[in-house]
């Protein structure tokens, strides 16, 4: 019998097998593809090294930094001099700095909005969202329902939605105000998620975000066994995880799977609250595309390679070259209800579709493409989503406990579980390294 059995090789699967193991612990990691990293995906096109998954670190994420200088990955700022586009509504402008190019009394709502948003995610601690004042009304009540009664302009709603789609991956009106304003909490708040400069898109991986979960595999050896879904956890004083290659007995299990996937193991027996909350929670909806050029031609025109727009297939671009500069990168993120519309069109449509919207935006050089590859994660059978699950208006407060709480030997971590950057590879991290510390003392 194994100590431990961990169901996940994502960052927070790996680093909980990685603290555990050097605990003293028989660890053995299962994992239902054929590779680790989870929504960390690396690939090489034409030379260039692109992330499908996450890529960017902010610089207060510090073990996803301090891993970093451990194991000797590499990183580098995003750029992002220039002026930046925004498509409000079919209305093209450019605008430069940090606050969008909006008529006066717009910027003045916005900022109003904003400085709302922010007052309101100091009063919610994501640690335990459900204790919130007024909790039950902020879970009851969704971002799209709240910006309507408090937001008097369908443009300054617009742009906010813009930003809940890209950071979700879901449409206002399916996220509640307190899971937006704990999750907000959780990344130190919405314009620190949102933004660049010393915020959350800061700092890229010179050769992949992969490479962190890849090291750690590493030195992980053969604890790891890929291809090998959990498809049942049978549990009682020992816990038995069944896959269809075999079956692995354990003191503990260590579940390191999004929630919404927790939900298609077959437990037995049944876990109360926790399958409630985990039946309750939706993965976001993201295509994330990537188009190579041979230079990053719009930097000559004085454009950062950044688009902010409110409609259309694609919500937010961004200057993706490499760090060696040895060719230009777009990077365009297909959103919410707008991601499953293009993900239901074949990979060429797909394809013209990004490419029309660049080129309306960066002129005709746009359609000089050198390479183009785009990554679905909802038709991702073991992610269904991206880039983080969020559970639906209302079930926070009334099963959010269950997320984290062990159910007998079970034990939880994930990003979703992470109550710092929740929805992040730091999250990821954090999550592992204290469920790992939960298991070490259960055991
Ligand atoms: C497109 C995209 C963009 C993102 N951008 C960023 C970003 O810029 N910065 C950032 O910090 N974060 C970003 N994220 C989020 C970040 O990648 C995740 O928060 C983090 O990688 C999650 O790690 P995890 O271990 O919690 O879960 P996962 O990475 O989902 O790992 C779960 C693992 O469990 C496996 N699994 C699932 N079911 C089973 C089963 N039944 N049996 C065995 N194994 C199973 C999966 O294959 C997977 O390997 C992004 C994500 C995506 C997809």
């Amino acid at each position: 019998m194994h100590d431990v059995i961990v169901i996940g090789a994502g960052l927070s699967g790996l680093t909980a097998a990685g603290a555990l193991k050097s605990n003293g612990a028989d660890v053995v990691v299962l994992e239902a593809r054929d590779r680790v990293g989870g929504r960390t995906h690396t690939v090489e096109l034409d030379g260039v090294h692109l992330d499908l998954g996450g890529q960017w670190l902010a610089p207060d994420q510090h073990r996803m930094q301090q891993l970093c200088r451990d194991l000797g990955v590499e990183t580098f700022p995003q750029f992002h001099t220039g002026e930046k586009i925004l498509d409000l509504a079919g209305h093209l402008s450019r605008y430069s700095g940090a606050i969008p190019s909006l008529a006066p009394h717009l910027l003045l709502l916005m900022q109003a909005a904003l400085s709302t948003v922010d007052r309101k995610t100091k009063k919610v601690h994501p640690r335990a969202p459900w204790s919130a004042r007024n909790a039950t009304g902020l879970d009851a009540e969704t971002v799209e329902g709240w910006a309507r009664k408090r937001i008097p302009s369908q443009r300054v709603r617009d742009l906010m939605t813009v930003g809940t789609r890209v950071i979700f991956g879901a449409e206002p009106a399916e996220i509640s105000l307190l899971q937006f304003l704990s999750y907000s909490a959780a990344g130190g708040g919405f314009l620190h998620l949102a933004e660049i400069e010393g915020a959350a898109q800061e700092t890229r991986f010179v050769k992949g975000a992969q490479q962190v979960a890849n090291s750690i595999a590493t030195h992980l050896g053969d604890t790891i066994h890929l291809e090998h879904p959990v498809t049942r956890l049978v549990h009682g004083e020992s816990v038995t995880a069944h896959t269809p290659v075999g079956s692995f007995t354990g003191r503990r299990a260590l579940v390191c799977v999004p929630p919404n996937l927790a939900a298609r193991i077959d437990f037995e027996p049944g876990l109360g609250h926790r399958s409630a909350i985990q039946n309750r929670y939706v993965m976001g909806q993201t295509i994330k595309c990537h188009v190579l050029y041979d230079e990053p031609f719009w930097r000559k025109s004085g454009m950062s390679g950044e688009v902010v727009a409110t409609h259309g297939p694609i919500s937010v671009v961004f200057d993706n070259s490499p760090a060696d500069g040895s060719c230009g990168a777009l990077l365009a993120f297909s959103v919410g209800s707008a991601g499953l519309a293009l993900g239901s069109k074949s990979e060429s449509d797909r394809k013209a579709v990004v490419i029309g919207q660049l080129q309306r935006w960066f002129g005709p050089k746009a359609r000089d493409v050198r390479a183009y590859i785009d990554r679905d994660w909802a038709a991702e059978r073991f992610t269904g989503g991206c880039p983080v699950a969020s559970p639906v208006p209302g079930a926070l407060v009334t099963y959010g406990p269950a997320l984290r709480a062990p159910v007998g030997s079970i034990h939880w971590a994930g990003t979703e579980t992470s109550e710092r950057w929740t929805g992040y590879m730091e999250g990821a991290v954090l999550s592992g390294e204290r469920a790992a510390a939960e298991v070490a003392a259960a055991l």
